[in-house]
């Protein structure tokens, strides 16, 4: 990630500073564009879903819209994404829905039925979650009209609400950054225009200067050349006191005009130059605003907002900096997953199962040391980084996470909740590590663990 240096130094006019201010909108946008990437990975649970939620509903209804629905899997898979494919897709599907002479719901031969609800609404809560209230409240209601209507067998009705609770999504995730795209976009006129204002400003006064020199080099010289001719022809010595006085006062009034037209010009300069650092100082807060939009961009990009916990990308750029960091050495990797996670969902609802996954983050918060980072890989699994911190260490502090996890204890509706254990994998840091395999073999210490009976920590052989 690029970082935008601080302006410490006062503001300086010129060239340079809007050499820099321009440079500094080329990396904002830039990083603007690597933020992209981010919301369309977000968008992946929500396109499994809209492909899912096709799958199960195509039977039974018209070609024409099995075509739509295919068109719409299509264009949401669209890499980069391009809203205006996906709107079009959208309202097709619509009319085509519309113009179906019967409805198809609750037709024989239909697959849908309670699980593949709760799968599609699972995969929908996972994907698009942004941590807003508002949005989130409201995404919950919708996925819950969701759910019932599959669950009814109304197909056609759940399918409406995807698609406008796709449409929703996009335009949330899509506004911060066109907000800081148009910012981006008015600091980078104001910043042409304080640059075509200086030129002009430059350009003026260097015409205005070889001007002024130019006659006042000609007034005196014709001055003087007066003041010779007359000496020639002075008769007497009188005569030529007084003409040299007459010539010597007209001299003092050419010097006089000319430090007046200067003064003058000065001030002229002046003005311009207070106008130029006013826009200057403007275009300078503006841009500390789109920073704040940017800083605030990149930490949503690297934030999970269910748990609040750093995401997936914060994990592999922050694993690949301490595989590089000497001072990070000896280093180690846990990888853990909730046992039976799914069946917490079956039992207790989807809302439990949330509120139990952020529980746990908090307990494996609260057994952590300072410099160990948590993080939410996916679903139910996360990533512990053990920077400083040889094998024999990091299993202390895995059986200590593990332990935390099962403390826990749940309540449902005034009642004993679930029971939940959690089974770790920890790998130790080698020569010639990436990312991906010190992340494997603690993965694969995971699969070992839950086969050999879960609620455990298992290591990876070095
Ligand atoms: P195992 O012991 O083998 O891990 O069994 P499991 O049931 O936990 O299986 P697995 O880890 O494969 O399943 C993870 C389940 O976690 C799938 C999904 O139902 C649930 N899940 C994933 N993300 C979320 C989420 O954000 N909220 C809720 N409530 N459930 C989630
Ligand atoms: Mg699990």
């Amino acid at each position: 990630m690029v970082e935008i240096e601080e302006q410490n130094t006062e503001p300086e006019i010129g060239k340079d500073e809007l050499t820099r201010l321009k440079d500094r909108v080329n990396r904002l946008h830039q990083e603007l564009e690597d933020l992209d990437y981010d919301h369309v990975k977000t968008c992946e649970a929500f396109r499994a879903a809209v492909a899912l939620l096709v799958s199960l509903c195509r039977e039974g209804h018209h070609q024409d819209s099995v075509a739509a629905m295919d068109q719409l899997v299509h264009s949401s898979r669209a890499w980069p994404l391009i809203p205006a494919d996906v709107q079009q897709s959208v309202d097709n599907l619509k009319q085509a829905l519309l113009r179906e002479p019967t409805a198809p719901s609750g037709q024989p031969g239909q697959k849908t039925d309670a699980s593949a609800a709760s799968h599609v609404a699972l995969a929908l809560m996972q994907g698009l979650r942004l941590g807003e209230a508002d949005f989130d409240a409201e995404l919950d209601r919708i996925i819950g009209e969701i759910t019932k209507a599959m669950e009814n067998q109304q197909v056609r009705p759940a399918m409406a609400m995807v698609v406008d609770l796709m449409d929703r999504y996009r335009h949330r995730i899509n506004r911060g950054r066109r907000r800081a795209e148009k910012a981006l976009r008015e600091i980078l006129i104001e910043v042409l225009q304080t640059e075509d204002q200086l030129a002009r400003a430059f350009h003026s006064a260097n015409v205005s200067l070889v001007e002024s020199s130019k006659r006042y080099e000609k007034d005196i010289t014709s001055s003087m050349t007066e003041l010779a001719k007359d000496i020639n022809v002075a008769t007497d010595l009188g005569d030529l006191k007084t003409t040299a006085l007459e010539h010597i006062r007209t001299l003092r009034d050419v010097v006089k005009a000319r430090r007046e037209a200067d003064q003058q010009h000065i001030s002229q300069t002046e003005q311009e130059l207070t106008v130029i650092r006013q826009t200057l100082d403007k275009t300078r807060s503006r841009m500390a605003e789109v920073e704040e939009i940017r800083r605030r961009l990149r930490e949503e990009a690297h934030t999970d907002p269910m748990t609040g916990i750093w995401n997936k990308r914060a994990m592999t750029k922050r694993v690949n900096e301490a595989l590089n960091d000497q001072a990070s050495w000896p280093l180690c990797l846990i990888v853990f997953d909730i046992d039976y996670f799914k069946r917490v969902n079956d039992n207790y609802g989807h809302q439990a199962g949330d509120r139990a996954l952020k529980a746990i983050t908090v307990a494996a918060g609260s057994v952590l040391r300072q410099y160990d980072v948590l993080f939410r890989y996916a679903g139910d699994e996360f990533v512990i980084l053990l920077p400083k911190t040889d094998l024999k260490d990091g299993m202390k502090v895995a059986e200590r996470v593990r332990i935390a996890a099962e403390k826990i204890k749940f309540t449902y509706k005034g009642q004993e909740g679930p029971k939940i254990s959690i089974t770790l994998g920890i790998s130790q840091a080698v020569e010639g590590d990436t990312q991906e395999t010190l992340f494997d073999r603690a993965d694969q210490a995971l699969l070992k663990a839950k086969k050999e009976g879960r609620n455990r920590v298992v290591a990876a052989p070095a």
